[in-house]
């Protein structure tokens, strides 16, 4: 029987879970939340969610799995669509995951949840604290507001992931990051042929 209290914690992939909840599982009875309806192509959709599974199995965590309403999170960042990485677009997109896992959270009776995208060193901390306390409120329970970067979070989740064989994408998971990145690479390689 565990006596820890509950929390659901908002999984953006095995990877950054990977530390987020064994550092969690100390202290909470924790469950997984898997809503990402950010990610591009479906394929990684299917393979971020399949490495979720794994892990969750590995530290024996429920995982529940939300939808993948493409369309719900597409109307979202619109508006902010041509904006880079960081700005509203990424507002947007943390507000509608917390949202819906501070919803399920008071459906399935938990009054404490929280999300692994602060672990990103390309997170704005701020902007998911903001969001997760609004979240919170609209649904009367509480956000546990962790910057789970700290205390070297990053580092080890790096560790971790190559340890069990975890994907670590050069994109964050929407379409324009990964064309943002697509950029990124095709410059540098341009960058380094002018170089040589
Ligand atoms: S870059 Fe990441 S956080 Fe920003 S909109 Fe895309 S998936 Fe969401």
């Amino acid at each position: 029987m565990n006596n820890k209290n509950p929390i659901l914690v908002h999984a953006c992939c095995a990877s950054c879970s990977s530390y987020v909840i064994p550092h969690l599982q100390e202290i909470f009875n924790v469950s997984a939340f898997f809503y990402n309806p950010n990610i591009y192509p479906e394929k990684e959709y299917i393979l971020r969610l399949e490495e979720m599974k794994f892990l969750c199995k590995r530290l024996n965590v429920r995982l529940t799995i939300g939808p993948y309403d493409t369309s719900t999170w597409g109307k979202a960042v619109f508006p902010y669509r041509n904006l880079p990485e960081k700005s509203k677009r990424c507002w947007e997109c943390y507000n509608l995951r917390l949202y819906k896992t501070a919803e399920k959270a008071a459906n399935l009776g938990i009054e404490l949840f929280t999300t692994t995208l602060s672990v990103s060193p390309h997170k704005i901390y701020k902007r998911i604290e903001e969001g997760g306390k609004a979240a919170a409120k609209r649904y009367a329970i509480t956000f546990h507001n962790e910057d789970f970067k700290k205390k070297d979070g990053f580092k080890i989740s790096v560790k971790r992931s190559k340890q069990l064989g975890l994907t670590r994408q050069d994109y964050c998971g929407c379409i324009y990051s990964l064309r943002e990145s697509q950029e990124r690479i095709s410059k540098k390689k341009e960058h380094e042929g002018d170089a040589s």
